[in-house]
């Protein structure tokens, strides 16, 4: 599967930790972030990611472009409700297209826990009909 990554300023040590909690599942699938969340991932856990832009050039929108090809299978998105006190056009656009395409998406640390466990149960292999490119485990990027 194709999992992306994304991490508010405040919340990429969370991310981190969450990467570390569940690298032995995370290392199966392809795993792609936005800039420094994805360097962050790959230097403090080794596993392999994808990087895209950071999120302030436009690697969120990048992201969102797989989303809209339904290139994307989940998405964990980290965000800070706290410091982001306008309206978050990055998050609101990203839930747009996963509700339009009917991809999982966590915005916070429990959902990203259950949609993980859920990954690894197999209740997601329906995407592998729905997007047949997973089974050839080709990178998206
Ligand atoms: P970043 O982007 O990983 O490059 O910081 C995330 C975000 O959109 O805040």
């Amino acid at each position: 599967m194709n999992i992306a990554l994304i991490a508010h300023d405040k919340k990429k040590e969370l991310m981190v930790q969450f990467c570390m909690a569940y690298c032995g599942i995370l290392s199966k699938h392809n795993l792609c972030a936005t800039g420094t969340t994805g360097k962050l991932i790959a230097k403090e856990t080794g596993l392999a990611v994808d990087l895209f832009l950071s999120g302030k050039q436009g690697g969120d929108q990048q992201i969102g472009a797989r989303v809209a090809y339904n290139e994307i299978d989940m998405v964990i998105f980290l965000r800070d409700p706290m410091t982001e006190l306008q309206i978050e056009p990055d998050v609101a656009a990203m839930l747009r297209l996963c509700d339009l395409h009917n991809i999982p998406i966590a915005t916070n640390i429990a959902t990203a826990e259950l949609l993980i466990l859920g990954l690894d149960n197999g209740y997601l292999s329906w995407r592998d009909v729905v997007n047949p490119k997973n089974s050839k485990k080709g990178r998206i990027i």
